[in-house]
C-alpha cells in the first residue's frame, strides 16, 4: 500500500494563525482591512458520506454525536465535473473525504469519474483521499485504489484526538462578541470550497454543519465568482468551532446552541433560521 501522507490537526504555527484570525475577525479589524478570506477557485473537498467507523469525540462532520449513513450520489459527483468544465475551472486539488470515503459503496465509481476527468481536461489536478486509515476494511479499499489517487491520512488509532472543540459554538461564548462571522476562517483558503450531499459551500465543514441545523442554504450548482458564499458564513461560523480561536482539547465539549441542535434532530424537530439567537441575520 501507498504510503499516505500524514496530517496533523494541531501545530503550534496553527494556533499562531488562529490567534490572528481571530483578531481579524473583530467586526472593526475586517471594517478597516477586508475579509481575509474568500471561497477558494483553486481546491475543493468532497464529503462523499458521513459513515465513518471510528466515531472521534468532537468530529467536525457530527459523525459521532449525530451518526448518518448517508452518501452523495455518484451523478453528484459527476455533476461537479461536468459545471467545473463548462465554467473553465482547473481545480488544482480535489479531495474525496467524509466520514470516512473508503466507506462510499461506490466508492471506486466516483474514483475513476475522478480519474477520467484528470486525463481528459486537467492533468496537473492533484486527487487526494483523506482517509482515518483505520481498521480492515478501509485498509482492504486503499490498498485497491490506483496510484493515481494520493492518500492523505491522520491515521487515527482510537476515538480520543487532540481536536478544536468543534461543538463549542462562538456565538456562545463571550469572547467572540465582537465577531463578523462572514469573515469564516483559514479553511476556506486551506481546504477550499465544499460539496457535500446538501450542496456547495465554503468549506465542507459548513455543508456538516447544515445537516445538522437544516437551513439548506447549499448551492445546488458550482457557486460563480460573483457569489461570496457571506450568508452560509454568517449562519454556519458563528456555530462551528474552528472560526476564531479556541484551544484544542480531548474532552468532548458541546456548548448550549450544539446541544439543543442534536437533541431537535434526535426528536425530528424541524429548524428555522429564526431558531438562532441574534445577530444572526442570514440575509
Ligand atoms: S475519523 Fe474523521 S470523520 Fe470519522 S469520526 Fe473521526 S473525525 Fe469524524
Ligand atoms: S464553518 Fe467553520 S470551518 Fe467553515 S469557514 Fe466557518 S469557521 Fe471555518
Amino acid at each position: 500500500m501507498k504510503t499516505p501522507h500524514r496530517h496533523r490537526n494541531i501545530t503550534a504555527t496553527r494556533l499562531l494563525l488562529d490567534a490572528y484570525q481571530f483578531v481579524r475577525a473583530q467586526a472593526c479589524v475586517a471594517k478597516r482591512f477586508g475579509r481575509q478570506f474568500h471561497p477558494s477557485r483553486e481546491y475543493i473537498e468532497i464529503d462523499i458520506t458521513y459513515k465513518c467507523n471510528l466515531k472521534c469525540i468532537n468530529c467536525n462532520r457530527s459523525c459521532t454525536q449525530a451518526p448518518s449513513d448517508l452518501e452523495m450520489p455518484v451523478a453528484d459527483v459527476a455533476m461537479f465535473i461536468s459545471q467545473s468544465v463548462a465554467k473553465g475551472i482547473a481545480w488544482k486539488r480535489i479531495r474525496m473525504l467524509g466520514g470516512e470515503p473508503t466507506l462510499h459503496s461506490r466508492i471506486f465509481d466516483i474514483v475513476d469519474l475522478l480519474i477520467n476527468y484528470r486525463k481528459r481536461y486537467n492533468p496537473s489536478v492533484n486527487l487526494v483521499m483523506g482517509t482515518n486509515f483505520f481498521g480492515d476494511h478501509v485498509h482492504r479499499v486503499l490498498e485497491k485504489l490506483p496510484d493515481a489517487i494520493t492518500l492523505k491520512s491522520t491515521l487515527k488509532r482510537s476515538r480520543v484526538n487532540l481536536f478544536k472543540p468543534f461543538n463549542v459554538a462562538p456565538v456562545d461564548t463571550r469572547f467572540n462578541r465582537f465577531s463578523d462571522y462572514t469573515c469564516g476562517c483559514r479553511i476556506i483558503k486551506t481546504c477550499g470550497l465544499g460539496l457535500t450531499p446538501s450542496g456547495y459551500y465554503m468549506c465542507a465543514v459548513a455543508g456538516g454543519i447544515d445537516r445538522i441545523f437544516g437551513y439548506h442554504l447549499g448551492r445546488k450548482a458550482l457557486p460563480d465568482d460573483a457569489d461570496t458564499l457571506s450568508d452560509q458564513m454568517s449562519a454556519f461560523c458563528r456555530l462551528c468551532g474552528h472560526f476564531g480561536f479556541q484551544w484544542p482539547t480531548r474532552r468532548a465539549k458541546r456548548s448550549e446552541t450544539w446541544r439543543l441542535a442534536y437533541r431537535r434532530l434526535k426528536n425530528s424537530e424541524p429548524h428555522s433560521v429564526k431558531d438562532a439567537s441574534p445577530p444572526y441575520d442570514p440575509f
